[in-house]
């Protein structure tokens, strides 16, 4: 039996682990499981460069809990520690055997998997346990080795009669923490954390119906058929899939795995995604995953279904703000990069270079990806304008590369339902829509049951009018009048309409001189001319034989009181969704 001084030069360094290292406790379970697919894949690894004549076999993961003893048991077959091993890296708090791995095994291993690399996962045991015991044996022709550490730096390692390959982690959870002795607890963890990583994990069993058995259908005097129950058996309950479909090459993937994966990563939503982006880069950086666009439109599952990150498949977390540009965190689906420093705050990420590549490469998909549904399908494009629209006109106001991309197919629904491209509806009403500055001017409606009788008057005299009905739509207009040259928005009872170069004037006024004259000054005394511009014209329905309007900047003003100020700060402003 060895004895011995953990090696670090603090003298009590597990209070401070327990207090600092990690601020979320439950983290732990992820950590060594982590450790344990990485000792299962260094092994496949081994295996299949000839370094390890051993079986590899279909190795799995157990986690198990003995609620009466408190203790929680992580169990892997993985390739296992010799003692000396156990004195290298566990007891040196901070040396990382993985990076040691990857290090040694440089240009073979790049591509294995592993994920530990700060050498402090396993210290977070500390966290919820009293006691932690290692017993392992390694893969090669070695005893095996327990080793027992009581929070103190003290430890003792001694021989162990362990016969298997691999290592168990034993937690003797501490008082503070028995929710961790609890199945539904630990339950939930493995689905939010090793959901889908490589390794099987097994937690427990479950019943099945026998696959192998086909119940038998008898028929009685009478000719009633009955058919036997199904036989049960009890199988091992492995709550990973580690296959996911985001690890796979998008030309082995059909439709349906697309959204059977949705499904996998979101079972309480029940909205099917619009469409998919696959994502697959390997330089200059590292990145895969599957974003999704979901229906947005009166969704209250919104908020909580999000994009996940993740790092070899092992869940990091939910909150991707600094990692994906702010207007595709509306999207769901994962992203997986081992490349994206983690364990770092926000606004350091912000500044990262390899981050910001990341970012820009995922902007980039996406909009690539928009612009050949544009093209391949124009028709179901339009179909899903309305539920795509507000990603994409965000996205359209704060990012530059995003605003130039989008110009292949972001969309101006008309109130007649027709779309057009900007280019598109520029060509169709430049002859027709012009002011007397020989300004374009694009009419749009907000409301068309509110404004029907504008939207009636201004079809009549020619006019195209957009129906624009996006809660930031305002700021899509500002943006576009100062990027535009010469052209302006006017809304269809602004008083900019009546300005505007008619090309025909055949529609003739239902009243005579007489009567316009006459409701003329009636209605400039009704009316406070002040905020309205009353104006007598010629309409084309008998419904509405004059029309008010406000002038633009009044109402733009009014506009902007109601959604808060200046039109740039975009961020404050978004509307809750
Ligand atoms: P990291 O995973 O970042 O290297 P950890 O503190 O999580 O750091 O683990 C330290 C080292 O201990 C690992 O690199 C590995 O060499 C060894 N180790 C931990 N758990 C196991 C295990 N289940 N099987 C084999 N080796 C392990
Ligand atoms: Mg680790």
């Amino acid at each position: 039996m060895t004895k011995g001084n953990i090696n670090v030069s603090v003298e009590n360094i597990f209070p401070l682990i327990k207090k600092f290292l990690y601020s979320d406790h439950e983290i732990f379970l992820r950590e060594l499981i982590s450790n344990a697919t990485d000792a299962t894949l260094k092994l496949k690894h081994l295996t299949n460069i000839g370094d390890a004549k051993v079986e590899y076999g279909d190795p799995k993961i157990e986690v198990k809990i003995d609620k009466e003893g408190k203790k929680l048991h992580i169990i892997d077959q993985g390739l296992g520690m010799t003692a000396e091993e156990v004195e290298k890296y566990i007891n040196q708090v901070a040396f990382s055997g993985a990076e040691e791995f990857l290090d040694k095994y440089k240009d073979s291993a790049k591509d294995s998997g592993i994920i530990g690399h700060f050498g402090l996962g396993f210290y977070s045991a500390f966290m919820v346990a009293e006691k932690v015991e290692i017993i392992t044996k390694s893969f090669k022709d070695e005893p095996a080795a327990h080793w027992t550490c009581d929070g103190s730096p003290e430890f003792t390692l001694e021989p162990s009669d362990k016969t298997e390959r691999g290592t168990e982690i034993i937690l003797h959870i501490a008082e503070d923490s028995t929710e961790f002795l609890e199945e539904s607890r630990i339950s939930e963890l493995l689905l939010k954390y090793n959901k889908f990583m490589p390794v099987s994990i097994k937690f427990g069993t479950k019943e099945i119906n026998d696959p192998e058995h086909e119940p038998a259908t008898t028929k009685d005097a009478e000719g009633k058929e009955t058919t036997e129950p199904h036989r049960q058996i009890t199988v091992d309950n492995i709550i990973n899939n580690p296959n996911p479909a985001w690890t796979k090459q998008p030309a082995d993937l059909k439709e349906e795995d697309y959204t059977g994966f949705y499904r996998e990563l979101y079972p309480m939503q029940f909205e099917e995604p619009l469409f998919h982006i696959h994502l697959n880069v390997d330089y200059p950086f590292n990145l895969t995953g599957i974003l999704y666009f979901p229906k947005m439109s009166n969704d209250m599952q919104m908020q909580k279904d999000k994009i996940q990150l993740y790092q070899n498949q092992v869940f990091v977390t939910d909150n991707v703000e600094g990692i994906v540009p702010e207007f595709l965190t509306m999207l769901r689906g994962v992203i997986d990069s081992p490349d994206i420093p983690l364990n770092v705050s926000r606004s350091y990420l912000q500044a990262d270079g390899a981050v910001k590549k990341i970012s820009s490469y995922i902007t980039r998909k996406v909009a690539d990806k928009l612009k050949s549904l544009f093209n391949s399908n124009r028709e179901d494009f339009e179909a899903k304008w309305n539920d795509i629209k507000i990603v994409i006109e965000y996205g359209m106001l704060s990012e530059e590369k995003f605003f130039e991309k989008a110009e292949a197919f972001a969309l101006y629904p008309t109130v007649d339902g027709k779309y057009y491209t900007y280019e598109e509806l520029y060509n169709k009403i430049k002859a027709n829509q012009t002011d007397k500055d020989d300004k374009l001017v694009i009419l749009y409606a907000s409301d068309k049951e509110a404004q029907h009788s504008y939207i009636e008057s201004a079809k009549a005299k020619g006019y195209e009018v957009l129906l624009l009905d996006s809660p930031i739509i305002s700021h899509l207009i500002q943006k576009l009048e100062s990027t535009k040259e010469n052209i302006s928005f006017a809304r269809v009872d602004g008083d900019h309409i009546n300005n505007l170069i008619k090309k025909d004037e055949t529609t003739i006024s239902k009243l005579d001189e007489e009567q316009t004259k006459s409701l003329d000054e009636l209605l400039k005394e009704v009316i406070p001319t002040d905020k309205f511009t009353v104006q007598l014209e010629a309409m084309d329905s008998d419904e509405s034989p004059f029309t008010i309007t406000q002038p633009e900047f009044m109402r733009r003003m009014k506009e902007m009181q109601a959604t808060g100020g200046g039109g740039m700060n975009m961020f404050g402003n978004m509307p809750e969704m």
